[in-house]
């Protein structure tokens, strides 16, 4: 069995991290701060935020079920993805593997750091719907294999990968097994986070920018063992998570009881978004959807888009797509925007 040492980059393993000034003094009751050269006036953005971000860290743990120390927070989910590159990953000679169609960002940070991108097409069953095999993802993967992505609920697709062949793959790859659960608070199924302590190589993403209705502010969770996030903690920029956002983000966790109720008002969205979506008479697929937004299979996607377009309504294009021909990743928006929606696909008929 591989140790985590056997899957770092050999210089990320003995990096000296940098110290920041706010690291130095902990324990101390500080009042004075003369460490930092920062101004002493416009308090409190004068200074320096907490690079650890010990309370929204305080706050979220109980939230997400796990210690604190498990818990790497960033600037978006896509910092963590990066990282994940730049930890385990020398570039020319590793490579990752992932899904097809899967979220594009992780083929994006493979391109940057220039490591090689094994994207595995999904299967499509009898009844049109994707299908997740761990055999054929595994197939994929050789002695350089560092990492597998896999996104859950998927991105464009909107639906969970089947957990028995997500367990395959923990229990068989021997290393980071990097689980993105973006949208996991609009799922039924329980999140992989729960196996972190039975899988040491696991690494669970999420996000404020879903569900938690927070895009705007980038924070990005990566949860993991201690020692993964130790290695996060030491290659991230010093101050990867500004003062802004942490105070807003110990905001939206004092009113996680407002979170919970969107959650449940978009689902029943979702539930009556895929209604309409099925009667109308151009689909010819709707995929089912554990997140808040649904991918639907038309006659002619980019002549539907093209429409909304003229509308002023929005939707994502996925006729391109590996796997998606026809395709539109459509959101689940308010009542009011859902119906607005539907409104301009009927018209669009006429
Ligand atoms: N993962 C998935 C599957 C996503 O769809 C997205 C955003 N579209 C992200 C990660 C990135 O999220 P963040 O805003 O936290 O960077």
């Amino acid at each position: 069995m591989k140790t985590l040492q056997d899957i770092v980059r050999p210089n990320i393993w003995s990096l000296k991290p940098y110290s920041s000034a706010r690291d130095e003094y902990k324990g101390f009751d500080a009042k004075v701060f003369l460490d930092a050269n920062e101004s002493p006036y416009h308090e409190p953005y004068n200074r320096y935020p907490d690079p650890l971000q010990t309370e929204v860290k305080r706050l979220l743990a109980p939230i997400k079920g796990v210690e604190e120390e498990c818990i790497f927070l960033g600037n978006g989910s896509d910092e963590a993805i990066d990282l994940v590159f730049r930890i385990f990953c020398e570039p020319g000679v590793d490579n990752v593997v992932s899904i097809a169609p899967t979220y594009g960002m992780y083929e994006v940070c493979a391109d940057v750091n220039n490591v090689a991108y094994r994207p595995v097409p999904l299967a499509t069953d009898e009844a049109g719907n994707f299908r997740f095999s761990a055999d054929a993802l595994l197939a994929a993967v050789d002695g350089h294999t560092k990492a597998i992505f896999l996104c859950s609920p998927n991105n464009p697709t909107g639906q969970c990968l089947e957990r028995d062949e997500l367990m395959k793959v923990l229990t068989r790859f021997e290393g980071m097994v990097v689980v993105d659960e973006a949208y996991a608070d609009f799922m039924d199924a329980p999140s992989f986070a729960r196996l972190l302590a039975d899988f040491p190589r696991l690494i669970v993403l999420q996000t404020f920018s879903k569900a938690w209705a927070s895009a705007g502010i980038r924070l990005g969770i990566a949860l993991a063992s201690p020692e993964v996030i130790g290695l996060f903690n030491k290659v991230k920029y010093p101050y990867n998570v500004n003062v802004l956002t942490q105070r807003q983000a110990l905001e939206v966790l004092a009113d996680y009881g407002q979170i919970v109720k969107w959650v449940a008002l978009l689902k029943a969205e979702r539930t009556r978004l895929i209604a309409s979506l099925t009667e109308y008479p151009d689909t010819s697929h709707v995929f089912p959807s554990d997140a808040n937004f649904v991918l639907v299979r038309v006659r002619d996607a980019q002549a539907l888009y093209d429409y909304l377009l003229t509308q002023g309504i929005i939707v994502r294009n996925r006729h391109r797509v590996q796997l998606c021909a026809n395709c539109l990743r459509i959101t689940v928006g308010s009542p009011e925007e859902n119906d607005a929606l539907m409104e301009a696909m009927r018209a669009f008929l006429r």
